[in-house]
């Protein structure tokens, strides 16, 4: 997916001048990490954990084995292990270095061509960019008319502080979002037992940190054990349509139109 890729400055075409990128028109080069991971952005953090698993699995893997061989998938939000297991075509981009990632860029300046990816998938990435409209904008640039997008945005979760948390968006709220599209499915991904189970803990951390951010993190911890449980009452509430009204995350499906 390395051709794909273009300069963040003039747009042109980016080569491949070892060990960098350097763009064939105005020469801004782009620097590179690891194995020859790009990084189109200033700082670049790295060394949090990655996440085993996700909560919410059938929607997109159902849409990953769906998308031929060759497709172009790139996945923002790298945070997920198993996603390149599902489908030899999805790359990571994250706008910190991980182990997994495979570009590092902002989603507000993707650094792709028009229309040249055949999936995005957006799994809690909207909620951590500054400027989700320049991000939009790009994702709807860069999908191949007819592309598909897969996201997954918060509701009613606490904030949580992994590349800043910006905001939070209703069941309406994102489908103004996504208007321009032609949408293929559209759920609740994580119920509202999880929101309950979520709030009770984050609740009784911050009654019992007294303050201390060292006391709050242990208590995360504690009040987690004793309340997790909660969340598995979602299971009585997978066809419930009352269930976006206390959502914890909202999943959605959408094709860019080809015409
Ligand atoms: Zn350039």
């Amino acid at each position: 997916m390395e051709n794909l890729l273009q300069c963040p400055k003039c747009f042109s075409e980016l080569r491949r001048e070892l060990p960098n990128f350097k763009c064939a028109d105005c020469s801004y080069i782009v620097p590179t990490i690891g194995a020859g991971v790009p990084i189109f952005v200033e700082e670049c953090g790295s060394n949090v954990d990655l996440r085993d698993s996700f909560d919410e699995g059938a929607e997109i893997e159902g849409l990953l084995k769906k998308l031929p061989h060759d497709a172009k998938i790139l996945n923002v939000g790298s945070r997920l292990k198993g996603l390149k297991a599902l489908h030899g075509g999805v790359r990571n981009l994250d706008n910190c270095y991980y182990s997994n990632v495979d570009f590092v860029a902002d989603l507000q300046e993707l650094p792709f061509k028009n229309d040249c990816l055949d999936a995005i998938l957006l799994v809690d990435a909207l909620e951590h960019t500054k400027k989700p409209a320049d991000a939009l904008e790009h994702v709807y640039r860069a999908l191949k008319p007819g592309g598909y997008l897969y996201v997954n945005i918060s509701f009613l979760r606490p904030t949580h502080a992994a590349s800043g948390d910006y905001r939070r968006y209703t069941e309406n709220g994102i489908k103004a979002l996504f208007k321009n599209y032609h949408e293929i499915d559209f759920g609740v991904s994580v119920g509202p037992s999880a929101t309950l189970s979520r709030i009770i803990r984050e609740y009784l951390a911050i009654l019992t940190s007294f303050g201390s951010e060292r006391l709050y993190k242990l208590g995360i911890n504690f009040w987690g054990l004793l309340t997790f449980w909660i969340k598995y009452f979602d299971f009585f509430m997978k066809k419930n349509r009352m269930a976006g009204k206390l959502a914890s995350c909202f999943y959605a499906i959408y094709r860019k139109p080809c015409g």
